[in-house]
C-alpha cells in the first residue's frame, strides 16, 4: 500500500481539527466521569456530531450515555467505537511527574478513555469529509459512542441487542506504551454479586438465635477455593468483599455480599463455571441457614482476531510516521519513567520472533528508553491474554480489530495516576492524532477495496463457526459503577 492522495488528505483534515480534538480530549479528561454516568462526555460527543451532521441515535440498549452518530449512505458500514469513562480513585493534575491529586478521592482518566474516544471521532470526522468529497462512493461510517467500558460492558448490553450485527467491520484503538496492533484472543468474563441475608443477634449471649450472612460469604469463598483445581485450564475466577456485615464483632451479621468475576477462554464455558460458582454460594447459604439473592452484573466475550483486519491497519501504521518528540517531551517522559517499577520489555507477546525480541531489546534499549517509539511487528498470534474486554462482544458481531499507539511512558502501570497525568501532555496528544490517522486510513481502505471486507467476512465466518453466545444474561440491566 502507498501513501495515497485520499490518504494524504485525510491527514491533511485531522491535522487541522487537531485542536477541536485536542479541546474534546482535554473536555472528557476534565469530566473524568465513571462508567454508566459519563452524562457531560456523552453530550459533548452529542452535540459535536450533530454539529458535524452526522445522524444521531441517542440511549441505546437503555443506557442514557450510549449513542451513536452515522454518515454516509450505503455499504459498507463501518463502525468506529470510542469510549468515554474514567475510574475511581485516579484525581491527578495533568504533566505532573509526582502524584498529585487535582480533588483526593476524585475520578480520573487512568487508562486513556479521554484519548481513545477523541481519536475515534477525529477519524470519524475525516471518513465524513471524504464521502462528502466523493458523493458517487457508497460507505457509511458510523461512531459509536460506548459507556461503562471500566465497569458496565455496555458494548456487551449493545451486543445483546445486535447494536454491532449490521455492520460490515469495526475498528477501535487504545491508548499504551507501545504502537501495536492488538492480535490473539483474551477471556471471557462476568460478575455476579451474591447477597446473603441472614438473623442478627447478641454474638455472645445469643448465638444460637442468629444466621450469620458473613459465615456464608466464608464459606461461598472457601467453596470456590476448592473448585479452582477442577477448573478447564484459562479460567480464573476473583471475589471481592463488599458487605462484610457490619463493623462490630458482637454482632452476628445479618447480611454480607461478595462479588465474583468468573472468567474461561469462551462465553459458553464460562457460563457452566459460572453455574458452579452459584451452586457453592447455594451450598453456603444451605449450610448457614441464610437466604440467598444473585444479582448478575455485566460480562465480556472473548476476543475473535481478524488476520485480514490486522494487516491493514499494521500496513498504515507503518505509512504513517510515528510522532517525533521534543527535548522537553523526552526530559517529561525520562521524568514519570522513572516513577514506577519495571522489567521486561515493552509490548511481548507469545507470537514474537526471537528477531522481533531481539530488535525491540535494541529500539527500547533493553526497556530503559522511556518512550517507545518505534512499531511492535505484526505476527499471527494464536495466544490468549489473561484479562478482558468488551471489544470481544463487538468482534462477534462484525470483523473486528483494534491497535495501541503510544500515549504513556514505557512500562506505565495501568490504571495509573502517571497515566492520568499524561491524559492532556504533548506526547499523548501527538498519540491520539496518530491513532486517529491510522483508522481514518484503514477505514478507507476498507471503504475503497471491497476485497478487504469481503476476506475479512470470511475469515470472520469461519472463527464464529458456533455463533455469539452473549456473556450478559437476559434479564439483565446495564448498572453504573458505586
Ligand atoms: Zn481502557
Amino acid at each position: 500500500m502507498i501513501m495515497d492522495k485520499d490518504k494524504s488528505s485525510l491527514y491533511e483534515y485531522i491535522d487541522k481539527i487537531g485542536s477541536e480534538l485536542k479541546s474534546l480530549s482535554d473536555d472528557i479528561w476534565a469530566y473524568a466521569e465513571l462508567s454508566l454516568k459519563e452524562h457531560k462526555s456523552a453530550l459533548r460527543y452529542i452535540e459535536f456530531l450533530k454539529k458535524e451532521g452526522f445522524h444521531v441515535t441517542e440511549n441505546i440498549s437503555g443506557m442514557e450515555t450510549a449513542f451513536s452518530g452515522s454518515y454516509g449512505s450505503g455499504r459498507p458500514y463501518i463502525g468506529i467505537l470510542g469510549e468515554f469513562d474514567a475510574l475511581s480513585g485516579l484525581s491527578q493534575e495533568a504533566c505532573k511527574t509526582s502524584e498529585s491529586p487535582l480533588s483526593p478521592g476524585g475520578c480520573g482518566h487512568g487508562c486513556g478513555h479521554n484519548l481513545l474516544g477523541a481519536a475515534a471521532l477525529g477519524a470519524a470526522m475525516a471518513i465524513k469529509k471524504y464521502l462528502s468529497d466523493h458523493p458517487d462512493c457508497s460507505g457509511t461510517v458510523i461512531f459509536y459512542g460506548c459507556p461503562g467500558e471500566e465497569g458496565g460492558s455496555g458494548k456487551a448490553f449493545m451486543a445483546r441487542d445486535n447494536i454491532f450485527a449490521s455492520l460490515d467491520g469495526a475498528i477501535s484503538w487504545h491508548p499504551g506504551d507501545v504502537n501495536k496492533v492488538a492480535t490473539g484472543s483474551n477471556q471471557t468474563s462476568m460478575q455476579v454479586r451474591y447477597d446473603f441475608r441472614g438473623t442478627a443477634s447478641h454474638a455472645a449471649s445469643a448465638p444460637y438465635m442468629g444466621r450469620s450472612a458473613l459465615d456464608a460469604v466464608e464459606l461461598m469463598n472457601t467453596g470456590v477455593q476448592y473448585l479452582r483445581e477442577h477448573m478447564e485450564p484459562g479460567c480464573s475466577i476473583h471475589y471481592a468483599i463488599t458487605d462484610a456485615g457490619g463493623l462490630s464483632p458482637n454482632v452476628v451479621q445479618a447480611k454480607a455480599s461478595v462479588l465474583y468475576m468468573v472468567r474461561s477462554t469462551n462465553v459458553r464455558s464460562n457460563k457452566k463455571l459460572l453455574a458452579r460458582v452459584d451452586d457453592i454460594a447455594k451450598g453456603a447459604a444451605l449450610m448457614t441457614g441464610t437466604t440467598l439473592s444473585r444479582d448478575f452484573i455485566d460480562g465480556t466475550s472473548n476476543m475473535i482476531s481478524n488476520h485480514v483486519l490486522e494487516k491493514v491497519v499494521y500496513s498504515n501504521m507503518l505509512d504513517i510516521p510515528l510522532p517525533d518528540y521534543t527535548k522537553e517531551e523526552w526530559a517529561f517522559a525520562g521524568e514519570l519513567f522513572n516513577t514506577y517499577e519495571k522489567n521486561g520489555l515493552p509490548g511481548i507477546d507469545p507470537s514474537l520472533t526471537p528477531e522481533d525480541t531481539e530488535m525491540i531489546t535494541k529500539l527500547s534499549e533493553d526497556g530503559k528508553r522511556p518512550i517507545n517509539d518505534f512499531l511492535i511487528p505484526l505476527r499471527d498470534n494464536r495466544s490468549v491474554a489473561f484479562g478482558s474486554n468488551d471489544v470481544g462482544d463487538v468482534s462477534w458481531q462484525t470483523p473486528s480489530v483494534y491497535f495501541y499507539g503510544t500515549t504513556w511512558t514505557s512500562m506505565s502501570p495501568g490504571h495509573s495516576w502517571q497515566n492520568v497525568s499524561m491524559g492532556k501532555h504533548p506526547i499523548a496528544v501527538k498519540g491520539m492524532m496518530w491513532a486517529g490517522k491510522v483508522m481514518a486510513a484503514s477505514v478507507l481502505d476498507m471503504i475503497k477495496d471491497p476485497d478487504i471486507l469481503k476476506r475479512a467476512g470470511e475469515e470472520w465466518e469461519q472463527s464464529t463457526g458456533e455463533g455469539y453466545c452473549c456473556p450478559i444474561e437476559e434479564d439483565a440491566v446495564p448498572k453504573p459503577i458505586e
